[in-house]
């Protein structure tokens, strides 16, 4: 008989839930895991970030010269962006609903402890808006800001069309730059078993009972919303908008929402969900321009725990939070997300934004820190599966609209 050889993503689901384990198991030994397997884990992140902006910045241009056309790529980043929005929305909406409906803080008691927060300033929607425009083209490559990397790809991209047959050459260029740098990221790809077991095994072994039971409902409730709006929201659009089958696309996808979930950054799963979405049948113009735009502004699990945070704190500081008020942190949510980096915990320093909109101490986010980074990779699984999700519509939209015969279709229909 012949033998079933595993393939990457058995391997790296395998070092998720052998990682989890053999991270209870180190509970006391915590400093062992912090020596001796986390490096590896850093090692492994290092090159993720190695690659990520080549990949971005050749991928992005690449797929603007394919298209050729640069009103097409305005046109499919506007739908992007309602994408983004309303899945944003809907995710703080269910995230509100369920923090309300369970009563996520009840049962904790604030026992008199000093809580001091110092909130990191958070840049204003005028300064992050400005940002996006760099005024030099190689900074934001070597710093790795991700939006100006984004607007870089698209000016140049636009040049190489308008420059015509004189642009062919750097065109030509930039595609093989690509398709070398999607090399390098599969060789990347290939050691993420090993990333996932070493970068897990520390967090779960520095995060024990005691740290987490006194908030557990907290956790409850987040990681409920999580995977109720990956389940309903995003199988949802991916069936009607994509025609992908539902088991199919989370079976596709699991490999960059497992990296997600390990890593706790969505920058650093990106390399991970360009490919996924590839083996999805999504568009490489497309996903390689949703991706990342997506890692930067579109954060539905960071905003299911904005709301559940804001309401579990308006509970335990005992101040009801009325409609508007609600509405307010919907609204707030949705702008901080767009203001949140894909690294860990930057959601976390987002969340002073959406208290201070509708006056709930900041001190609270001293309650929930401590757990901060448990909730962090369940959000970032959610962010990053968005993108993918929203990578699949878009590409079955355009391609409907050019009259091809969508790739996912293609193979949900075998
Ligand atoms: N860690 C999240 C991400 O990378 C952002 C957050 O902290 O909410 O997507």
């Amino acid at each position: 008989m012949k033998k079933k050889r595993l393939s990457l993503p058995h391997f790296i689901l395998i070092s998720m839930i052998l990682g989890i384990i053999v991270g209870i198991l180190m509970q006391k030994h915590a400093d062992i895991a912090n020596t001796y397997i986390k490096p590896f884990g850093t090692i492994f992140l290092n090159l993720i970030k190695m690659i990520v902006v080549p990949v971005v910045l050749s991928s992005i241009i690449s797929g603007v010269i394919s298209m050729q056309d640069i009103k097409k790529v305005g046109k499919a980043g506007v739908k992007t962006i309602v994408f983004f929005m309303a899945t944003t929305v809907f995710a703080v909406t269910l995230g509100l609903i369920f923090a309300n409906l369970l009563n996520v803080g009840s049962g904790y008691q604030l026992s008199g402890e000093s809580l001091t927060y110092e909130a990191v300033e958070a840049p204003s929607m005028g300064e992050t808006f400005m940002n996006v425009f760099p005024s030099n083209a190689f900074e934001p490559l070597a710093s790795a800001d991700m939006l100006q990397v984004i607007v870089i790809a698209l000016f140049f991209g636009a040049g190489i069309l308008m420059a015509g047959e004189k642009g062919k050459t750097f065109g030509d260029f930039v595609d093989s730059a690509t398709e070398v740098c999607m090399k390098v990221m599969e060789v990347i790809i290939r050691l993420s078993p090993i990333g996932v077991f070493a970068l897990l095994v520390p967090v779960i072994a520095e995060n024990g009972p005691d740290v987490l039971l006194p908030l557990l409902r907290l956790i409850l409730v987040c990681y409920f919303v999580y995977v109720l709006h990956m389940v309903l929201t995003y199988s949802t659009l991916t069936k009607f908008f994509a025609k992908i089958p539902i088991l199919r696309f989370f079976k596709i996808a699991m490999p960059a929402t497992v990296m997600a979930f390990s890593t706790s950054s969505s920058m650093g799963a990106l390399p991970m969900a360009l490919d996924c979405s590839e083996k999805m049948g999504s568009r490489r113009d497309i996903s390689s321009f949703v991706i990342p735009l997506g890692t930067t502004i579109n954060m539905d699990g960071t905003a299911i725990y904005q709301g559940v945070c804001a309401i579990f704190i308006a509970q335990i500081f005992g101040q009801d939070l009325n409609l508007a008020q609600q509405i307010t942190v919907v609204a707030t949510a949705v702008l901080s997300s767009i203001g949140t980096a894909g690294v860990p915990g930057s959601g976390m320093i987002m969340l002073s934004m959406v208290l201070q909109s509708v006056g709930l101490p900041l001190e609270g986010i001293a309650l929930v820190a401590g757990i901060d980074r448990i909730l962090d990779m369940g959000r970032t699984a959610v962010n990053t599966t968005g993108n993918m999700a929203c990578a699949a519509c878009i590409s079955f939209m355009e391609d409907r609209k050019e009259g091809k015969l969508p790739p996912s279709s293609k193979q949900a229909a075998q």
